[in-house]
C-alpha cells in the first residue's frame, strides 16, 4: 500500500434510489469490486432524492429491499444514514460526512460507483465539482448510454480530462481524484422498467432477486393499475 493512503483498501460507495434494487445494480457492484479491487462496497440508498420524482415506496421499504438483496454478500455493507436523515440526499455532503474522522477519515481511497447515465448527468448535481476532492469516480457502461468522451457534456469532459486512469493500483494510490470506466456485463434493466412491469401485472422474475420480489408482493408495493 503506498505511503500516505489508508491501509484498508479502496472502499466502493454506491448511492442510488434503488426503487427497487435490481440485478443491474447488483452486477455493477459485484463487477466493480472485482475489476477495481475494492475491499468492500457501501450501498447508500437515498433518502429524499434531490433530482427526481418522489419514489413510489417509502425510503424504509427501499432500504429493506437493498438489505434483502445484499445480505448474503460479505463484501457488501448497507448504510442507512441517508434514509433516516430529515434532509434531501446530495452526494457531495454525503461524501463529506463519510470523510469525517468518525467514518473513513481523509486518507482512505473512496471510489464512487456510477452508471454511465448518472455520470453524464453529473453537471446537474449539487456542488459536483467538489466530488473529485472527495472520491474517485468509477463509471460502468450501461446499455443506451454511450461513454464516448466526445459526447460528454463539455464541462464534465474538461474536468475529467487529466483524471482518467485504467488500473486499480492508481485508485489505491490516492484517496480521491481519478476517473475510471469499466465494462460490466451489459444488462438493460432499469427500476423504471421493473415498476412498469409490476404496474401492468407482468412478470419481473429474473430481473431482481426473488427475496425482493417476495417483499414487493407481501407489502403490496408498485400495485397494478
Ligand atoms: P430509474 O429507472 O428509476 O431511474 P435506475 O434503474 O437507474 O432507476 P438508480 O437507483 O437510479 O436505478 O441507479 C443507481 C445507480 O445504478 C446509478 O448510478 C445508475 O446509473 C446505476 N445503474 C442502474 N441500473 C444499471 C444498469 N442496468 N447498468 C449499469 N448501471 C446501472
Amino acid at each position: 500500500m503506498p505511503e500516505g493512503v489508508g491501509e484498508e483498501g479502496p472502499l466502493g460507495i454506491f448511492g442510488g434510489t434503488f426503487d427497487p434494487v435490481h440485478y443491474g445494480h447488483l452486477r455493477l457492484a459485484e463487477e466493480a469490486a472485482s475489476a477495481l479491487e475494492l475491499a468492500a462496497i457501501r450501498w447508500i440508498p437515498a433518502g429524499q432524492p434531490a433530482l427526481r420524482d418522489t419514489p413510489r415506496v417509502t425510503a424504509g421499504q427501499r432500504l429493506a429491499m437493498v438489505r434483502l438483496a445484499t445480505a448474503d454478500n460479505p463484501r457488501f455493507e448497507v448504510d442507512a444514514s441517508e434514509v433516516t436523515a430529515a434532509r434531501p440526499s446530495y452526494t457531495v455532503p454525503t461524501l463529506e460526512r463519510l470523510r469525517s474522522a468518525a467514518h473513513c477519515g481523509g486518507r482512505r481511497s473512496l471510489v464512487l460507483l456510477l452508471g454511465a447515465d448518472a455520470f453524464a448527468a453529473l453537471p446537474g448535481w449539487h456542488r459536483w465539482q467538489s466530488l473529485f476532492a472527495l472520491a474517485h469516480l468509477a463509471v460502468a457502461h450501461r446499455p443506451g448510454f454511450p461513454l464516448d468522451r466526445a459526447q460528454l457534456p463539455p464541462e464534465l469532459a474538461a474536468s475529467c480530462r487529466d483524471r482518467f486512469c485504467s488500473t486499480p493500483a492508481e485508485l489505491a494510490a490516492a484517496p480521491a481524484g481519478r476517473v475510471v470506466t469499466f465494462a460490466m456485463t451489459q444488462l438493460a434493466i432499469s427500476a423504471t422498467r421493473v415498476r412498469q412491469l409490476l404496474a401492468s401485472g407482468e412478470s419481473v422474475r429474473y430481473l431482481l432477486p426473488d427475496q425482493v420480489i417476495a417483499y414487493i408482493r407481501s407489502h403490496h408495493l408498485y400495485p397494478e393499475h
